[in-house]
């Protein structure tokens, strides 16, 4: 298996190649899926290609299958005929009617024969995507379905086709992460995480986020993952981070039909906008008076194009932000969007450990922009590196300030991370910018380091000079740590 490469990373965040044999294109990740509707195109797919850059779109195989004036026409021309879209197609195959209308009328094989007869690129059995918070036994039960049809779907003859592999379990974080193993055990090539839309309908983006991290504890890190149904760009960097590569955007053309705005931190009504924050061609051609006035097709085709602006904007800006290392700053500053998105943020971070395995030694810089910034997959990684650090001596100085000569040997104390030797002081990620007027999590991390180096070394006596810690910081410093105000008169 060997159709996904990851170039770089950042947290548990990937760009990657996804190489698609059958459309002979190399996709860049992560990247966003429009979704076509083969019925009504909001914005042409040859639009989306030239305009947008998109490499990749997904449409409905189902619709297609069922449809009288649609199923012949596509057998004859072909999904890139019939669309007119050179790069690459991915197709769905109807699961997502079935958990809609409980019911549809074909087998894994018929479209997974199908999704290949009409030359789609990427297919998809049909799984059965189990919703949030049903009980246990009903998302066993029906994961047990989903992992027979994908070990079905691994034995249809569909040739250089791709076929994806959705990972269900509702919101079982244990089921989440046996389902992706199993996936990956079938062998097949793509991997879509099922049924979270409704948790990102109802901002539970700390659902979101431990379902994420649960599925990619059992996938590992093969690839790529695709966020079934994101199509909202204030969410891409979080779930990028998490590991996600792909996300598909219907978002763009339905909001568009309600008159709904997309921003990078939430979505806009258009008749409650003056200005328009956005500096695309559309916005900066209009204003919201006059998108308002128009006919209601031409108000929807140009807030389409504002939509898909903004997804594109937002995938280049993860991709750069992956590239320059500093990822978690873009999630930092996403996640003052909307206070739901702040708890995706603090829930992504209860998974520091897990991004901390893929996340690079070194990077730029290490920017502390918030009180989150304290949990971030570094500090527990250069805390965790204590272990291996040496202590020489047997009164040992950790300060803020200068060393002493009193002392046999003495450390370096930088909030949030807390103690290193002074030679690492040039190396990642101590070379931090914190701000002056840092907040207590800061302290309260550091405090957090000197206890894991104090209980280290049970023989060595430890002084701590800090430089005005608050009390809930020096109370997680063990009481056999002598303490001093940097700026106290001795
Ligand atoms: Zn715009």
């Amino acid at each position: 298996m060997t159709n996904f490469e990851v170039r770089q990373y950042d947290a548990a965040g990937r760009l990657g190649e996804l190489t698609v044999p059958r459309a002979g294109v190399t996709v860049e990740t992560p990247t966003i899926l429009p979704v076509v509707n083969p019925h009504v195109q909001t914005v042409e797919p040859a639009t989306l290609a030239s305009e947008f850059g998109a490499e990749i779109l997904i449409t409905n195989s189902y619709i297609l299958h069922g449809s009288d004036d649609l199923r012949e026409p596509v057998l004859e021309q072909g999904l890139h005929g019939l669309l007119g879209f050179d790069g690459a197609i991915m197709t769905d195959s109807g699961s997502f009617q079935l958990a809609e209308y409980g019911d549809i009328d074909v087998t894994t094989e018929e479209i997974l024969e199908f999704q290949h007869e009409i030359g789609s690129d990427i297919g998809t059995p049909v799984d059965i995507p189990t919703p949030p918070d049903v009980d246990r036994k009903q998302a066993t039960e029906e994961l047990k379905t989903t992992q027979e049809r994908l070990e079905h779907a691994a034995t249809v003859d569909t040739g250089e086709m791709l076929v994806s592999a959705p990972v269900q379990g509702a919101t079982y974080p244990d089921l989440r992460e046996r389902a992706a193993a199993d996936a990956v055990s079938t062998g097949l090539d793509v991997f879509p995480l099922g049924a979270v839309v409704p948790l990102m309908n109802e901002y539970r983006y700390a659902d979101l986020a431990d379902v994420v991290a649960a599925c990619k504890r059992g996938l590992g890190e093969v690839g790529p993952v695709h966020l079934f149904g994101a199509g909202h760009p204030m969410m891409f960097a979080m779930a990028a981070a998490l590991g996600c590569d792909l996300f598909d955007s219907a978002a763009y053309a339905l909001y568009a039909r309600d008159d709904r705005y997309l921003t990078v931190q939430g979505t806009e009504l258009l008749d409650e906008l003056s200005h328009f924050p956005c500096h695309c061609p559309v916005c900066t051609d209009h204003t919201p008076a006059e998108l308002d006035a128009m006919d209601a097709d031409g108000r929807e085709e140009l807030l389409a194009r504002h939509n898909l602006h903004v997804t594109y904007g937002e995938i280049r800006t993860v991709k750069q932000a992956i590239r320059s290392g500093n990822l978690m700053e873009l999630v930092d500053s996403r996640a003052r969007g909307h206070p739901a998105m702040l708890d995706g943020y603090r829930a992504l971070l209860d998974h520091a450990e897990q991004l901390e395995r893929t996340d690079p030694v070194s990077k730029d810089a290490f920017f502390y922009t918030s009180n989150e910034s304290a949990r971030r997959p570094e500090v527990r990684r250069h805390q965790d590196r204590l272990e291996r650090l040496p202590v020489e001596g047997d009164e040992v100085l950790l300060t803020e300030g200068s060393s002493s000569a009193q002392y046999d040997e003495t450390w370096g104390v930088l909030p949030p991370f807390g103690p290193y030797p002074r030679e690492l002081a040039d190396t990642y990620p101590l070379t931090a910018e914190v701000p002056d007027r840092t907040d207590r999590a800061a302290y309260e991390a550091a405090a957090d380091g000197v206890r894991r180096l104090v209980d280290l070394h049970p023989d060595v006596s430890f002084t701590l000079v800090h430089d005005d810690w608050p009390a809930t910081a020096l109370d997680r410093v063990p009481d056999r740590v002598r303490l001093r105000d940097l700026h106290a008169r001795d």
